[in-house]
């Protein structure tokens, strides 16, 4: 895409707490402009008078919105509706969405081959560095070291691990040859005996209005390590989304993109 071309947008899940920073910043940012808004029947009443078309579901909206990205950010059922959707109309979708079901990635996938599908649980910069750096630590420190995790959100947040611990504990796994769901233990309690050696704990902790906290440690003999990231606002996730938005409108269908297919060029962006 040209440096100046404008990007089209569509908010899947516009009235959300997501949705409604990716608007802001998309109002803000001379790069984008607003071309359609989706949410429930219920909250739609909200965004009729906004001056931007406003509708249920994509499907309501796909003739008018050619040439534009969605950014679907709403839960599994209404991300896997979306998908399909811009897959029969062949519009590029980026998803925030986390708590999808291996089926349902799978199908994301598949869906992949027909448009331009980009999927992270993650769309800041932090995380996706600590996707690529603990898999190295994790290496390094060698098996002697128990690896553990916990994360803590804010109290109306639907799914749990997050998908952002699961996917750093996917690579964590991956870095001893292990996969997450045979090692994962996301709950103690009672006489559980001694800790196996292939085990990942993912503890969540909820309440409050907690943005996001990850912290990963490494326990080893005498020694610990603790790498923690906090998101201290959502606009990092919705910026995220906005470069992602602009990456996929020039990408062909194939695989299902992720942040790290994006992030060479989003370190160049950033002047790094
Ligand atoms: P939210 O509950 O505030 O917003 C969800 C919005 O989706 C609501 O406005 C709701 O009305 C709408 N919605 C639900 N079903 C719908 C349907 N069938 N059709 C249209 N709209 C529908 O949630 P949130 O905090 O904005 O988070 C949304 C999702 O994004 C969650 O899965 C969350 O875990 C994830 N998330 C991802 C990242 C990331 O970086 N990838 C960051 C933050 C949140």
């Amino acid at each position: 895409m040209a440096g100046s071309e404008k990007t089209r947008i569509v908010v899947v899940g516009a009235e959300g707490r997501m949705g409604r920073m990716i608007r802001r910043l998309a109002e803000e940012e001379e790069n984008f402009v607003l071309a359609g808004l989706v949410d429930r029947e219920e909250t739609l009443a909200g965004l009729k008078d906004c001056g931007i078309p406003a509708a249920r579901d994509l499907e309501e909206l796909a003739a008018e919105v050619s040439g534009a990205v969605v950014i679907d950010f709403t839960t599994p059922e209404a991300s896997m509706g979306t998908a399909r959707i811009a897959a029969v109309h062949r519009i590029p979708l980026v998803i925030g969405t986390t708590g999808f079901s291996e089926a349902q990635k799978a199908e994301l996938r598949e869906l992949a081959r027909k448009t331009p599908l980009f999927w992270s649980a993650n769309m800041s910069v932090g995380v996706n560095v600590l996707l690529r750096l603990l898999p190295e630590l994790a290496r390094a420190l060698g098996p002697a070291y128990d690896m553990e995790m916990v994360e803590i959100h804010h109290g109306r947040k639907k799914d749990a691990p997050s998908g952002t611990a699961l996917a750093l504990g996917e690579r964590l796994a991956e870095a001893r040859g292990w996969a997450l769901p045979e090692v994962r233990c996301s709950a103690r309690d009672g006489m559980i005996g001694a800790r196996p050696h292939a085990e990942i704990g993912i503890q969540a902790v909820r309440g409050g209005d907690v943005v996001g906290v990850h912290t990963v440690y490494f326990l080893g003999p005498g020694e610990r390590i603790e790498v923690t990231h906090q998101a201290h606002s959502r606009e990092n996730f919705a910026g995220g989304a906005l470069r992602a938005a602009r990456w996929l409108a020039t990408r062909a269908p194939g695989r299902l993109y992720s942040m790290e297919d994006t992030f060479d060029r989003q370190a160049d962006d950033r002047g790094n």
